[in-house]
């Protein structure tokens, strides 16, 4: 069976097909030959994550997965939630975005957050979805120099490193990417 995962990310394309099931052959977006950016439009991270993965089926035509993620902080009121990634601007610069979101909470009693992936899948003819919730909090600096987007300043609860100073396998095991990708795994695992 073949299975698009909505992505371009080798390392996560990799990474995914190591653990699902032998039968299931996974592609990447390069691989259907849709090299066109896939909007990103709807108010929610499910929202967007289901939005991928039925642009896919409808235009392309394969059964499909797509992720979404956002970083949700509770003395912001979610955000940046779903504009994670351009939370400074355009110009979807990590460290533009860290610094706003360090100066937001600079007043702010509580630094309490949640990492959340949704993860979309479109299998014959019906839509299922998975999510992997991370809690921690939002550090005063930036610590570590591992990991991608705001992982300098998030600390995992229980953990006194960040995302940034932990390993990729210690991230993957409790992070939000890795719990919902699990379930979608146990998901695939159950189906004939
Ligand atoms: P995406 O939906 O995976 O592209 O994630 C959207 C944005 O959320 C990214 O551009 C990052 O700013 C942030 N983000 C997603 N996953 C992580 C993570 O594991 N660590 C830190 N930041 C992340």
């Amino acid at each position: 069976m073949q299975l698009v995962f909505a992505t371009n990310n080798q390392n996560k394309l990799r990474e995914v097909q190591s653990l699902v099931p032998n039968h299931i052959q996974l592609l990447s977006l390069g691989d259907i030959l849709c090299i066109e950016d896939i909007p990103e439009t709807q108010p929610t991270i499910e929202g967007n994550a289901i939005h991928k993965a039925e642009y896919i089926k409808n235009n392309y035509g394969f059964d499909c997965f797509a992720d979404d993620t956002g970083l949700e902080v509770e003395a912001l009121n979610g955000e940046p939630g779903v504009f994670s990634a351009r939370y400074a601007g355009p110009k979807r610069d990590a460290d533009d975005n860290m610094n706003k979101l360090l100066s937001e909470l600079a007043d702010k009693d509580s630094r309490k957050s949640q990492f959340k992936t949704v993860i979309a899948l479109h299998l014959n003819g019906q839509l299922h979805t998975f999510t992997g919730i991370c809690k921690g909090e939002i550090t005063t600096e930036k610590h570590g120099e591992k990991g991608f987007g705001y992982d300098p300043i998030f600390k995992a609860e229980g953990y006194d490193k960040t995302f940034a100073e932990i390993s990729l396998e210690e991230k993957n095991k409790i992070g939000h990417r890795g719990k919902a990708v699990q379930q979608l795994i146990k998901f695939l695992g159950q189906q004939a």
